[in-house]
């Protein structure tokens, strides 16, 4: 399940330190290392997949990673002033981690459209 030259299954299986805020049987979500907004999370299925394309099939892995940036979102205090949620999925869109996870961006102002 775990593979073996992925980043983020590293990080999930705390081979690879990182700040983690809420973890449970099938997601964790952790801390982006180079933040760009004040909340700058991630939301990852512990079970590899490489991105949307891929996870949409497994709906355990979508509902418990989307229930989870929600989580994020409130435990950060985001729910009344808001937050974006992003996925970007192959090189047009910037993919640059290639284990399916959900940007959850908030505490200022969100530009639109984004770049
Ligand atoms: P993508 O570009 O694939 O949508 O997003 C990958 C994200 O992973 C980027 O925002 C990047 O800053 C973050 N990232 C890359 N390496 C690490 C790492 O080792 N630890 C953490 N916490 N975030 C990382
Ligand atoms: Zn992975």
């Amino acid at each position: 399940m775990s593979h073996d030259n992925c980043l983020f299954c590293k990080i999930a299986t705390k081979v690879i330190p990182a700040t983690f805020l809420l973890e449970d049987e099938h997601a964790c979500a952790f801390r982006d290392l180079n933040p760009m907004a004040p909340t700058h999370v991630l939301v990852i299925p512990k079970k590899h997949h490489v991105n949307i394309d891929d996870a949409a099939d497994d709906a355990l892995a979508v509902s418990c990673v989307m229930r989870m940036a929600r989580d994020v979102a409130r435990a950060e205090g985001l729910k009344d002033s808001g937050y974006r949620l992003v996925m970007n999925s192959g090189s047009d869109a910037g993919q640059s981690v290639f284990h399916w996870h959900v940007h959850v961006l908030g505490g200022r102002q969100l530009g639109w459209p984004p770049g």
